[in-house]
């Protein structure tokens, strides 16, 4: 039984999707405002880990990620200018060139690390009209109100404001200093929509004249445009929880009234040397950054396995080394498998890698029982139980130009003719060779040949 912890209720529950058949599931994207860093991709990480157990235990996803290239504030509150802004001043390029340049990168380092893209991504720049529609909406059905600034969204008329977090946002309130905007209800109000000044980049017409929107609405939208009223898994970092998680929550469910997202995931996120990333600490490293000091990509995949999502992960260059070499390691023994005579019943292994990744993404666990499954007699039924384990793992095996659906077609073909189904076997030849690749049979086992 698969089972997630889900930061809103507080405990773990059983993965059971709405509609039975599809997960569907949000991941709050990037904001492409410079290079992301290795803290950014441990969340992609997290993402990549929680699709593909979800197919590992036969689901089908429908997924979403936004790209952020509009209202993203210095502060995650209101507070600060547009990141893009700022970008763009930096760079002497339009916000539109800024956000391409570092989209494409994005996309860049998150193939390299083998993450499982959702099935749609979308920038929030695609989804103007539908802010505004859905911002309209919630001014209609009294959520909001409009100033001379914008339109913001009353939080007294959502009394479960801050459950996510575990505020009491009464308390708070009571508290509160004044808030330095007079014409707001309350400090908490968060903005839906921004009415720019004339010599703002970024804007677009709305009912209430040229502006641009706030940050947290595109997730509200873009859930709603691709995923519906229903939402079964949302991800993100911890730091989203207290503001942009619950902005999220309180759009979405007064929209629909109803609970939009039934579970939250967050991540804790990358220590380095223990302490924060930060620029003044110089300690901010990007995937580029490691393959200069000769880390790949992939290295860096294998150490996010290496400690569980909800604790935060200190990352050092000792510790990187170690997953470096624990990789290599595996990788070698895998081939040895590959070659390997005997014959081995691997159904324990395959219920402990089952059960520890189906206990809230043990992932430490998993590799521990990959590791020790490793170490038994060479046989080609480690190496088979390894490719399925590999669908979860998502590590790059030995013959680098062979892309993964070939490898496991070959291990398909393998099996086949093993178990004398030679109709299987010429079919999957067939689809192998369809696809640019030659497989040649040799006594014990067989080869991989780019055509
Ligand atoms: P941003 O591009 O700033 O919107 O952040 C993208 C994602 O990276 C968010 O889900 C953040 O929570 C996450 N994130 C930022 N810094 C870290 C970190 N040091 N460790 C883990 N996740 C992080
Ligand atoms: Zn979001």
């Amino acid at each position: 039984m698969l089972k997630f912890y889900n930061s809103l209720t507080r405990r773990e529950e059983v993965v059971s999707p709405f509609d039975k058949k599809v997960i569907r599931m949000y991941s709050c994207g990037p904001t492409v405002y410079y290079y992301p860093h290795i803290g950014n991709f441990r969340a992609y990480l997290f993402m990549d880990n929680i699709r593909r157990v979800l197919k590992y235990n036969g689901f089908k996803i429908d997924g979403v990620m936004n790209i952020t290239d509009v209202g993203h504030m210095t502060s995650d509150a209101d507070e600060g200018e547009d990141k893009m802004l700022v970008a763009s001043q930096r760079e002497h390029k339009s916000p539109w060139e800024v956000a391409k340049f570092y989209t494409d990168i994005f996309m860049k380092d998150a193939k390299a690390l083998n993450i499982d893209l959702p099935e749609h991504i979308v920038p929030a720049t695609s989804v103007i009209k539908e802010m505004i529609v859905f911002v309209e909406g919630l001014l209609k059905k009294g959520f909001a109100y409009e100033t001379s600034k914008g339109i913001y969204f009353d939080i007294e008329k959502f009394p479960e404001y801050g459950a996510l977090s575990g505020m009491d946002i009464r308390e708070k309130l009571a508290g509160a200093r004044i808030d330095v905007d007079e014409e707001k209800h309350s400090p908490y109000d968060f903005v839906l929509w921004v009415k720019a000044p004339k010599e703002h980049i970024m804007q677009w017409e709305s009912p209430w004249g040229m502006g641009y929107p706030g940050w947290h609405i595109e997730c509200s939208v873009i859930g709603d445009k691709y995923l519906g009223q229903h939402i079964d898994i949302h991800t993100g970092g911890v730091d989203h929880k207290p503001v942009h998680h619950e902005n999220e929550i309180a759009q979405s469910n007064c929209f629909y009234g109803h609970q939009v997202v039934k579970m939250w995931m967050h991540l804790e996120f990358l220590q380095v040397d223990g302490g924060k990333m930060s620029k003044s600490l110089g300690n901010i490293y990007t995937l580029a950054d490691l393959e200069k000091r000769g880390y790949s990509a992939e290295d860096f995949r294998f150490f996010y396995f290496l400690a569980h999502y909800s604790k935060q992960q200190n990352f050092t260059f000792d510790a990187l080394d170690m997953a470096k070499n624990t990789l290599k390691s595996i990788k070698n023994l895998v081939k040895e498998h590959q070659k390997g005579e005997k014959t081995l019943d691997t159904s324990e292994f395959e219920q402990e890698f089952l059960d520890s990744i189906n206990d809230n993404l043990n992932m430490p666990k998993a590799i521990a029982c990959v590791q020790r499954m490793l170490k038994q007699e060479r046989s080609k039924d480690v190496y088979q139980t390894f490719l399925k384990f590999n669908q979860v793992l998502g590590i790059k095996l030995e013959d680098e130009d062979v892309p993964q659906e070939i490898a496991a077609l070959a291990q398909k073909r393998w099996q086949a003719k093993k178990d004398k189904n030679f109709a299987l076997a010429d079919e999957l030849r067939m689809k192998i060779d369809s696809l640019g690749f030659v497989v040649k049979d040799s006594k014990d086992g067989y080869e991989i040949i780019k055509k």
